[in-house]
């Protein structure tokens, strides 16, 4: 049997007779049903149209509201950030456990494929910094979504993330120059592109990638991350 990757436990997999019936490979949970039930789907119909935060009705949250406009670009969120997910990631990202990446992988793939097959011709990861790369060994996003063909078209600086965003009051936030560089406009004109990111905390991050994609032709730029 196997162990669960979060509470190390054993996972019962129990073989329906109608899964028996459809000759489907089989799928082999890596979390146990305690585990998973911890972590919050956000409900996208009542979702802000905006960043994707969980709510009671699709109106935009107080924190869109207030960030200027930038036409073309929303975010979507799959789960909440809540203390189940906090504790992931800082098992995930700041232990560098890089087996952890198996948790998220097929629903985080699976919400690509289906904006795929939506809307999205393109997929860009944001990256990560030099530096990051350098002491994490991995870019987190990339480790949910081994199936999925991305662009790089994106790098970034290193200087970026020295000051953590939570320090900043929203003024500064707003004004924080553009740490992205576009390497390869061409590529972008007149797509529609899925961006994917793993937090949307402030929305600083993302909308400086989705504003420089805008600028330089992109169609739409609609952000996917995992939490919100
Ligand atoms: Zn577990
Ligand atoms: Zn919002």
């Amino acid at each position: 049997m196997p162990a669960c990757l979060l509470c190390q436990s054993q996972i019962q997999i129990k073989l329906t007779l109608p899964w028996l019936l459809s000759w489907q490979p089989m799928h082999r949970p890596v979390v146990c049903n305690r585990c998973w039930q911890r972590f919050e789907p956000i409900k996208r119909p009542h979702a802000c149209p905006g960043c994707g935060r969980a709510q009671d009705q699709p109106t935009p949250c107080l924190d869109c509201t207030r960030w200027p406009v930038l036409a073309g670009f929303h975010n979507e969120a799959l789960f909440r950030y809540n203390e189940a997910m906090h504790a992931y990631f800082h098992q995930y990202k700041f232990s560098g456990d890089y087996q952890l990446r198996q948790v998220f992988a097929t629903v985080f793939q699976q919400a690509i494929r289906q904006r795929i097959t939506r809307t999205a011709t393109l997929v860009v990861i944001i990256p990560v910094t030099p530096a990051t790369m350098q002491t994490r060994g991995f870019n987190q996003v990339s480790g949910w979504m081994p199936t999925i063909e991305t662009v790089a078209v994106l790098t970034t600086q290193a200087a970026t993330k020295l000051v953590p965003q939570s320090k900043k009051d929203r003024h500064a936030r707003l004004q924080t120059p553009q740490p992205f560089r576009l390497d390869t406009p061409a590529n972008i004109t007149g797509q529609s592109i899925l961006l994917v990111d793993d937090i949307y905390t402030t929305g600083r991050t993302i909308r400086h990638a989705a504003s420089l994609l805008l600028e330089n032709g992109a169609k739409s730029v609609t952000g996917l991350t995992l939490a919100r």
